[in-house]
């Protein structure tokens, strides 16, 4: 249910090889079906930058496409890192975060420490059945690193200059995330780190004091929580009888002071989710697509919602010197919607057509 289902974002808990699929493709084809999706897929709807997890060769894709005039919207290049050789491969290259131009910039390494909720991602105590779709008895999943190894790899991006992101599912897999984090930030302090947490969504409330200090070690360390709402609407009535555990709790995150941008996990969380109204709808409304409403209680404000997609995700990726709102000195991206979501009925907040998504001043795409 939370974070990633999708090959892209599992393969590390259940194959070897990563995107086997775009393999099929010759290159020429490849960096169409790149234009084709930037295109269709994020600045038809609305969305000017694109923080992305590609290939190496789809990020060449992207700068040929850059040299062509044919580069849809702004991408932010992360890197997905698995092991200490991809890492020196990495570090050899001298790239770090920051480097590259407003249209094509390098992002942050990803790393990945577990899997999906209820089968894959690290738990401290069994799953629920009912909360995974191949749950197994005193399943508490299970990380790709021992803590040694991820410290290791976290402070080696980390002083290499690199924002740190790392995918972490279950509580015990972001215990020993942040537990990584600490003991980089302890090695070699850096004021403005930014390090993230991708898809922490769950509080498991039936373990407060250990969600309670896990809060507050993010905080303290200035943890950036990423989760992807779009989820909610795939939550099936058996997944929300799940006791024990607060799905997406968005409200009682942005109470607390946290900033979180606005993510989708593209194929994970169904193609449409790239609409960031569609997202924003499901954070306001939290509802499934079996129509039932998760925990309304924390659901929240149109307002918030557009933040976590504008302003809180330029922080999040870096940007928001440039992007990120609307304000003299800063790059003019920005959407026109045919109607004001402050105003619209939260229930038809995701029909809202794009009119028109602009790119520097200039008009990009139009209804
Ligand atoms: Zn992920």
């Amino acid at each position: 249910m939370s974070g990633c289902r999708t090959a892209r974002c599992s393969w590390s808990a259940t194959r070897r090889r990563p995107w086997p699929a775009l393999d099929a493709f010759t290159y020429p084809e490849l960096k169409e079906a790149v234009r084709f999706i930037l295109d269709d897929f994020y600045l038809k709807r609305g969305v000017t930058t694109v923080s992305d997890l590609s290939t190496p060769t789809a990020y060449r894709a992207m700068q040929d496409l850059r040299k062509e005039g044919r580069l849809p919207t702004r991408v932010r290049m992360n890197y997905f890192v698995r092991d200490p050789k991809m890492l020196d491969m990495v570090e050899a290259s001298g790239v770090t975060t920051g480097l590259g131009d407003d249209w094509l910039r390098f992002g942050a390494v990803k790393f990945f420490a577990d899997g999906v909720w209820g089968t894959t991602a690290a738990v401290y105590k069994p799953f629920w059945n009912g909360s995974g779709t191949t749950w197994m008895p005193n399943n508490t999943g299970g990380v790709n690193y021992d803590q040694e190894t991820l410290n290791k790899l976290v402070l080696r991006a980390y002083q290499a200059g690199w924002q740190v992101q790392v995918h972490a599912n279950g509580d015990r897999a972001q215990d020993m995330v942040l537990t990584a984090y600490e003991a980089a930030q302890k090695a070699a302090p850096r004021k403005d780190a930014r390090l993230r947490i991708e898809h922490f969504a769950h509080f498991l409330v039936q373990d407060p004091e250990r969600t309670e200090e896990r809060l507050q070690r993010m905080k303290r360390s200035n943890v950036i929580i990423s989760p992807q709402v779009a989820f909610l609407w795939r939550l099936t009535d058996v997944n929300v009888r799940e006791p024990d555990v607060k799905f997406f709790p968005m409200k009682t995150i942005i109470d607390r002071g946290f900033r979180p941008p606005g993510g989708v996990d593209t194929v994970g969380t169904q193609n449409f989710a790239t609409y960031p109204m569609f997202s924003i709808a499901r954070a306001v409304n939290r509802d499934t697509k079996f129509g039932t409403i998760v925990q309304p209680e924390e659901a929240i404000s149109v307002m918030d919602g557009i933040r976590m997609f504008t302003i809180w995700s330029a922080e999040a990726n870096f940007l928001e010197k440039d992007f990120g709102s609307i304000e003299v000195g800063k790059v003019a991206d920005f959407v026109v919607l045919a109607q004001d979501p402050l105003t619209t009925p939260k229930a038809k907040l995701a029909d809202i057509p794009v009119d028109m998504t602009i790119l520097d001043g200039k008009l990009a795409y139009a209804r």
